[in-house]
């Protein structure tokens, strides 16, 4: 039962706060957000708040994943770029609507983990590479969508080369103590379209691997 209203008060507060595309409800409903945090987090895996993952990082508030994933207006032929792949939650629901998903951490533990429990769950249209994702995929460009999960001071311009004419990308923008904003850019023909979907707070986009002690 308890699990049941956990489940309620999840898709309510998608819901309440703006996520309306059926689609993107349904791949959200069935992944569970406790697959993918670890040990007393797990019980509150439900809250739509953002929770601490491994080397100091986060997995993003439920309802700013939702946003974006809507934002993205993906359908089954899309090639998605994803840079910080994180606990791999984002990831997993970005595979459940497009064609192909590949996510860059610049962590190497969080990228192990994160690729297991794509593994685990069936996920075969994901791949995780360890590696700057500030320098985006250059092998696997152009991309259809891409989705920066890290707050950049202004959207790389190495990313947006890798984004196909017609495509979206998605990123939060601004300094990292600061609030920053989510940004939607459409590439034209003709340069890029820009819209403001509001405030968010994510942890930076940070240059280069990580060189973690324990990895
Ligand atoms: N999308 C994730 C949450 C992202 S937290 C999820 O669903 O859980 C932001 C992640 O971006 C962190 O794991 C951080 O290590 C990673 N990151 C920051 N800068 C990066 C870079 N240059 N390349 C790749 N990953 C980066």
């Amino acid at each position: 039962m308890e699990e049941f209203e956990h489940q309620m008060q999840f898709v309510f507060a998608l819901r309440s706060r703006g996520v309306t595309n059926a689609a993107v409800l349904n791949a959200m409903e069935k992944l569970q957000r406790r697959d993918f945090v670890e040990g007393i987090f797990q019980d509150r895996s439900f809250e739509d708040t953002p929770l601490p993952i491994s080397c100091g990082q986060t997995i993003s508030q439920p309802t700013v994943v939702g946003l974006m994933t809507q934002a993205l207006e993906l359908n089954n032929r899309c090639k998605v770029l994803e840079i910080g792949t994180g606990s791999g939650y984002q990831a997993a629901i970005l595979s459940r609507l497009a064609r192909r998903v590949y996510t860059v951490e610049r962590h190497r533990r969080l990228a192990r983990q994160s690729r297991e429990r794509l593994t685990t769950l069936h996920l075969h249209n994901i791949t995780v590479v360890h590696g700057d994702g500030s320098l985006g995929l250059p092998e696997q460009a152009p991309f259809d969508r891409i989705i920066v999960t890290a707050a950049a001071e202004d959207p790389p311009r190495v990313l947006l080369d890798q984004l196909r004419t017609g495509g979206i990308m998605i990123l939060p923008v601004g300094q990292s103590q600061a609030v920053q904003t989510l940004v939607k850019i459409v590439k034209t023909e003709t340069g890029l379209d820009y819209t403001d979907l509001g405030s968010v707070r994510f942890v930076p986009l940070v240059e280069g691997v990580a060189h973690d002690v324990l990895d």
